[in-house]
């Protein structure tokens, strides 16, 4: 007699169709996904005892070790190549990045500790912030993922549990843990967890100081159980154990207003007992004077600002870098341009005029870097869409007049009275 679907069971641990994800048929029973592993374990164990081989995926950990001879020097050369400007957040970043992995080589643990060097960014929005960690990333050859801190609540609430930062991680990294295990995090959008009021307890926080929390275990360094495919934790999903002790979590955010709680602070100090520094700071540019107290005030926990030691910031981009980003990076977005029209056999130069134009133009859109390309899509769509059709033309100069009057005849140019 055939029995019903529903009563099948795994023959190892009795979890019936509904509770198991994937159950295989044998000649007398069945076996759970669960189990299959268990038992591979099992076999490794007896045939390999200690050294049996750790890696089972595509990924390697050794393909995640920095090279024993690169210096913060060479780090930043690399940086330097793709990120203009943010000279400090450059140089910072590439010490932090640098002891992190040399303390990850330390071959007496038990002699002194160093302590995991935990980066946070303070900016606005398109300076560079993402760039520079997605950069440092590559560079390393190390597993990274970008996760949005806006995306998560409380456990229990709706939203993304914390714990499925490391979900990305693993992804990237085939699934490999051990490989993950020396990855890198860049939490976006720190400063939207902030607490709201200075009275924590009146109404609950849940997408700020719980948040703040959970982050503040997986960067302090802990075991998590990671839902594998992200989202939230539930029952019928296996949960992979991941040990974030040597993760390195860079975290950035634009922290706006944060200004005034530096000013505050530092008037006070002038007025308290330094009078004579008053002359030295720089009052357009207040964010370079960030520290732990201002982080503190906007409503990171003391807890969380104590597990990010490495704080820097990024400058607002003046003409001058948007125009540099322009063209000077590796991959600098009038580089691409040029390389996407000479695959059409057509020769674009752009005059310095236009390039002067395109750069004062993101900066009166207050776009950021970010505008830079927006404002060159609007001039250069006519000229992709006409040029490859019309094989007469193999060159192609972008002049400030050309550039001008694409600007002005795309949607984009109403962004001005905004
Ligand atoms: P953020 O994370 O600070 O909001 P991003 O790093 O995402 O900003 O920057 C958006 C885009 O702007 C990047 O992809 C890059 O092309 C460009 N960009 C921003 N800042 C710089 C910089 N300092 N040097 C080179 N490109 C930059």
């Amino acid at each position: 007699m055939r029995r019903s679907k529903q009563n099948y069971r795994c023959s190892f641990c009795g979890k019936d169709k509904s509770e198991a994800l994937i159950l295989i048929a044998g000649i007398e029973g069945h076996i759970c996904e669960v189990c299959v592993e268990q038992a591979v374990d099992i076999i490794e164990e007896e045939l390999y005892g200690n050294k049996r081989p750790a890696q089972k995926a595509s990924v390697l950990v050794e393909d995640f070790i920095l090279s024993e001879n690169v210096t913060p020097k060479e780090i930043k050369a690399h940086l330097d190549q793709y990120v203009i400007g943010q000279e400090v957040a450059k140089k910072t970043l590439s010490v932090a990045v640098y002891n992190h992995y040399k303390r990850l080589r330390q071959p007496d643990k038990d002699d002194v500790e160093i302590e995991k060097s935990n980066v946070l960014f303070v900016g606005e929005t398109g300076t560079g912030k993402t760039l520079l960690a997605k950069t440092i990333a590559k560079f390393l050859n190390v597993p990274f993922a970008i996760v949005d801190a806006t995306v998560f609540t409380e456990a229990g609430y709706v939203g993304e549990d914390v714990e499925s930062i490391l979900s990305r991680l693993l992804q990237v990294c085939d699934f490999n843990v051990a490989a993950a295990e020396r990855g890198i995090v860049y939490v976006d959008e720190i400063d939207k967890i902030a607490r709201k009021s200075d009275n924590p307890s009146i109404t609950r926080d849940v997408s700020g100081e719980g948040v703040q929390q959970g982050l503040l275990k997986m960067l302090e360094g802990t075991d998590v159980s990671v839902p594998p495919q992200g989202g939230r934790k539930h029952p019928e999903q296996k949960l992979v154990k991941v040990n974030t002790h040597d993760i390195l979590f860079i975290c950035g955010g634009a922290f706006d207003g944060i200004e005034r709680y530096i000013a505050r602070r530092m008037n006070t100090h002038v007025i308290g007992f330094k009078t004579g520094e008053v002359d030295t700071v720089d009052k357009e540019n207040l964010i370079a004077y960030v520290n732990q107290q201002d982080l503190k005030r906007f409503g990171i926990i003391p807890e969380l600002v104590g597990r990010l030691p490495v704080i820097t910031y990024l400058e607002p981009l003046d003409f001058e870098t948007l125009r540099r980003i322009l063209t000077e990076p590796k991959n600098a977005l009038l580089k691409q341009y040029t390389k996407l029209f000479a695959l059409e056999g057509i020769q674009i130069t752009f005059t310095n005029e236009a390039i002067d134009y395109i750069a004062k133009k993101a900066l009166d859109y207050k776009l950021g870097a970010r505008g830079l390309r927006s404002i060159c899509e609007a001039i250069m769509t006519d000229a992709m869409y006409e040029l490859p059709s019309n094989k007469n033309i193999r060159e192609f100069s972008v002049t400030e007049s050309y550039a001008c009057e694409r600007l002005e005849r795309s949607k984009l140019s109403m962004l001005k009275a905004a």
